[in-house]
């Protein structure tokens, strides 16, 4: 029998069932594939920890996300430096009236929370799993997609294919979208680390000549660490025991946060950027890492792919899915978010990585200025908390 769909969203990781999430009562019909099996959840829920900006948990809390998190833990200060400058910038949330920027959540229990939501939406088709292996543009104008189960391949028709499938994302290339890619030859080392002084809600960035080291407060007395590492170093990184992976942690980022105890296990991830040139296709769309993957260093990938599903739905519900205009509005509106976002992630990995003396003068000259002048302290704060471009609604308090 002939399989329709009004929605087909390849991909059931972060923004892919956010998206099916925020599509709930749409009156739409939906299917979400995914190549993870039922049972575990999608190798992305793994151990890293995801800061979300204030923007993202007023749409969490909206989406019903929010009190099925376990792990929450606020952000309350930024504090940034760079080795070898002088200068910092600390941020405090209340010099912009919050009690918080944001707050930290381990993945793992951020899948686990939208597989309970995922439960309730009754309008979605789950098929799982399954894996997206082409698409082409019909005749009479719809979109026709290849997926294979484990029965095989079959056929499904739909007005809208969404590529949420990730930085190596199979619809974008089906689409014939070319992506720029950026090596930052880093690779990111992630833990979770106890320090000897409980963390007090500051997030900490150090950035240092051969990379950046992040750590996020996290619920459990622990720090999240981000540590970035040349990648021709990665193996020797990894081969550390955890007394020397300490050791190199303190010498990267100093004492501030004062002295690490003990260490979880790593994980690593290559520190790499792909942009998609284009957004969308006919009856087609690119979401989150499909659409853009950025540096991890600003925390800011899910939170940009989020903004991108929240601003689909209200698209979708301003033109419907026929009409052509809804995916040029869609392009339209993200530019703005994507650029600023982009460019900021871009920037603070590069200031990471680069040993020039001029750009170092230049840098510390930023870091000093930032920190006294209030307008701009309240913009980057702003930014940080997910209010770049034209904000979905959902992202505003007001909506709760
Ligand atoms: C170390 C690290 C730390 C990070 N920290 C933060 C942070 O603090 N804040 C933040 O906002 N972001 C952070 N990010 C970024 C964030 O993890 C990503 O932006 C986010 O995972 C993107 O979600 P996505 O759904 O677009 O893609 P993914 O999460 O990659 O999900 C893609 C899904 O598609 C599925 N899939 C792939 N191909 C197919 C196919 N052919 N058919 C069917 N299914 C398919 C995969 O199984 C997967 O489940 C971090 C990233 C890293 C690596």
């Amino acid at each position: 029998m002939h399989e329709h769909h009004d929605i087909v969203i390849v991909g059931g990781g972060l923004v892919g069932a956010s998206l099916a999430i925020a599509l709930e009562n749409s009156g739409l019909d939906v299917m979400m594939l995914e190549a993870a099996s039922p049972g575990g959840l999608p190798p992305v829920f793994d151990e890293r920890n995801l800061s979300l900006a204030e923007a993202s948990c007023h749409a969490l809390q909206a989406l019903k996300i929010w009190p099925l998190l376990r792990t929450a833990s606020p952000i309350r200060r930024i504090h940034a430096s760079r080795v070898g400058d002088f200068g910092h910038v600390s941020l405090d949330a209340g010099e912009v009236g919050r009690e918080a920027f944001g707050h930290v959540v381990i993945a793992r229990d951020f899948g686990e929370a939208l597989e309970t939501r995922l439960g309730d939406v009754a309008s979605l088709t789950r098929c799982r799993p399954a894996r997206f292996i082409g698409t082409r543009l019909k005749e009479d104008g719809q979109r026709e997609v290849r997926v294979a189960d484990a029965e095989g391949e079959r056929l499904v028709t739909t007005r809208l294919l969404v590529g949420a499938d990730g930085m190596e994302s199979a619809v974008r290339t089906a689409l014939g979208i070319d992506a720029q890619r950026h090596d930052y030859g880093q690779t990111l080392f992630v833990s979770r680390v106890r320090p000897q002084r409980a963390p007090d809600g500051t997030a900490w960035e150090r950035l240092g000549p051969h990379g950046p080291t992040a750590l996020l407060p996290r619920f459990d007395r622990h720090y999240g660490v981000v540590h970035g590492v040349p990648s021709d170093e990665a193996d020797a990184v990894a081969a550390l025991d955890e007394g020397a992976w300490l050791a190199r942690l303190q010498a990267a980022f100093g004492w501030r946060a004062g002295r690490f105890i003990a260490s979880g296990e790593r994980s690593r991830y290559p520190a790499v950027r792909v942009v998609a040139e284009r957004l969308t296709a006919p009856r087609a769309v690119l979401l989150g890492n499909a659409a853009q993957s950025i540096h991890p260093i600003g925390a800011q990938g899910f939170n940009l792919g989020l903004r991108d599903a929240l601003t689909l739905v209200e698209e979708i519900t301003v033109h419907g899915l026929d009409d052509v205009a809804m995916l040029d509005a869609y392009t339209s509106r993200r530019r703005e978010d994507r650029e600023r976002t982009l460019a900021f992630s871009d920037g603070m990995a590069r200031a990471s990585s680069n040993k020039g003396l001029a750009m170092r003068g230049m840098r510390s000259v930023g870091m000093a200025a930032l920190a006294n002048v209030p307008g701009l302290r309240a913009q980057v704060a702003a930014g940080g908390m997910g209010y770049r471009g034209d904000v979905p609604a959902l992202c505003r308090e007001h909506s709760r």
